[in-house]
């Protein structure tokens, strides 16, 4: 059985109209799948269900790993060592606690604390949630 997830609206809508093209039965993408679903990941940093796409992280926050915790490994912070859940500029990796002590690349200064409660904020603009289908 899968797991409910968020996908991107504009790609649900694209279904709704043209139908399944073979790709990923929630997010559509990837015709390898033929109708299949991708597995279902969590960001480390944002909390969001999405699908196991191609990169390391979150397709919602950017930020946020997708990652195993032993591969996320652990916040490049001096002195700090906790589990890292964000790819961060400058230290490389950070975790929760120390989100919101750096910047964001071209965010106006922001935290990556603030860019992701932002993308959490805006996350009903773009992406919708997917409920596998019932069985039987
Ligand atoms: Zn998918
Ligand atoms: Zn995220
Ligand atoms: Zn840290």
């Amino acid at each position: 059985m899968y797991t409910s997830r968020y996908v991107r609206k504009d790609q649900r809508r694209y279904i709704e109209i043209n139908g399944h093209t073979g790709g990923c039965l929630a997010c559509g993408y990837f015709g390898a799948l033929s109708g299949r679903a991708h597995n279902a990941i969590t960001c480390r940093a944002c909390g969001v269900t999405q699908c196991e796409g191609l990169r390391d992280t979150c397709y919602v926050c950017l930020y946020g790993f997708v990652l195993s915790e032993s591969r996320a490994g652990v916040c490049g912070y001096a002195g700090c060592g906790k589990p890292a859940v964000a790819k961060a500029p400058r230290v490389g990796r950070c975790c929760k606690d120390c989100l919101g002590r750096v910047k964001a690349r071209r965010s106006g200064g922001a935290t990556l604390l603030k860019v992701i409660a932002h993308s959490l904020e805006t996350l009903d603009r773009d992406w919708t949630v997917w409920h596998p289908p019932v069985e039987g």
